[in-house]
């Protein structure tokens, strides 16, 4: 295994120096077990239990971090030292955690938002799953599947790319193979892509084509300390052509969580719009002066994009209340100044 096709790179190398200078050795986040990970590194495939510090810190990595190991080749074992600065990170709330976030998956240089062209098609889904792109840190692409099942794929194409401004919108059929190619020349030797995307959109479809007829051998069986045989399932995935595929359950079960600057990058044409707002904490409501609701009166500016944007605000603040017993005891109060000013004024 060299490490570059695993996307080791300069920068890697660079936040990795002090740890070479401790004698440990680089390596990638393959598997996450509950008590143990799977590695790829210079020795080969690797189990690994973290080191008594990390676990002190809470200090988790996930699939797809570049980790300092020290190993123990003569056992197929190493121990995680330290997690390297990460260059983008997918992050779910931990659900018994109020307040704490964890990540799902680590250095995705680029994600395929997934949507089919079947019955279900859908922007305002596409620009949820942006926003968890574009907060990320990797780079969004688009991927229309399905394309054999749908006879209006330009236009649907055109409706997407309005509404991804500035990424690639790609259509694609697994049973034609049409798209194929093209989906794996985002996945090169050293890039690492995940997929987003509701279920049944044809996600795993789509990741046994760029897999190929190697998936197979992408499923490792050996034998444990008690001479079982235990088959794991990998969840970074070397393709045949060079690149990696990040599928990882918790990739699949992602929901929107705390993507303020996702949500401004996605809907940076609302942005602006705001931005020309007289007041800068413009509801766009009955204000005067209001660039939006110009926008949205002269049609510059499409009324179900609008609500798409301030449904997915809504939410985000929703969560952050949920996160945030401050917040929330102080929207309490404002809650019920609110209906202390309704019964003022009612009569
Ligand atoms: P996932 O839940 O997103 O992983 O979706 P799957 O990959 O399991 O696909 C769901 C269903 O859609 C399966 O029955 C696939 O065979 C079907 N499917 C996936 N991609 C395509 C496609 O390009 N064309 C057609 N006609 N069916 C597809
Ligand atoms: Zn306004």
């Amino acid at each position: 295994m060299d490490l570059e096709s695993l996307g080791w790179d300069a920068s890697f190398a660079d936040s990795f120096r002090p740890h070479a200078d401790d004698g440990l050795a680089p390596a990638r986040v393959a598997v996450e077990h509950r008590s143990e990970y799977v590695l790829y590194s210079a020795h080969g495939e690797l189990r690994a239990e973290l080191s008594g510090r990390l676990r002190l810190d809470g200090q988790q990595p996930a699939v797809g971090d570049w980790v300092a190991i020290r190993p123990r080749p003569d056992e197929g074992r190493a121990t995680i030292q330290a997690v390297l600065e990460r260059r983008s990170a997918f992050m779910r709330k931990v659900p018994w955690l109020e307040v704490k976030a964890q990540v799902v998956a680590a250095n995705v240089d680029v994600v395929f938002i997934v949507v089919g062209l079947d019955g279900n098609f859908n922007v305002r889904r596409m620009e949820r799953y942006l926003t968890l792109a574009w907060e990320s840190g990797a780079q969004p692409v688009v991927l229309l599947t399905k394309a054999d099942l749908c006879d209006d794929v330009d236009a649907r194409v055109f409706e997407s790319e309005a509404v991804a401004i500035g990424v690639p919108v790609h259509a694609v059929s697994a049973p034609t193979g049409d798209g194929v190619e093209l989906v794996r020349s985002y996945v090169p030797a050293g890039k690492t892509a995940a997929l987003l995307g509701s279920s049944g959109v044809g996600k795993s479809t789509l990741v046994n084509a760029l897999v190929g007829e190697e998936l197979l051998a992408t499923r490792e069986v050996r034998e444990d300390s008690r001479g079982r045989h235990t088959t794991t399932q990998r969840q970074l995935v070397p393709l045949p052509h060079g690149g990696l595929v990040l599928d990882t359950p918790g990739m699949r079960e992602l929901q929107l969580w705390d993507a303020d600057g996702g949500l401004d990058t996605t809907f940076a044409d609302v942005q602006s719009f705001a931005a020309q707002c007289r007041f800068a904490d413009c509801a766009h409501g009955r204000e005067p002066g209001c660039a939006v609701r110009a926008a949205l009166a002269d049609g510059t500016l499409d009324v179900e994009r609008f609500e798409s944007w301030r449904k997915l605000e809504r939410e985000l603040e929703h969560l952050e209340l949920k996160q945030d017993a401050h917040a929330r005891s102080e929207a309490r109060k404002e809650r019920r100044r609110f209906a202390r000013s309704l019964r003022k004024t009612s009569y």
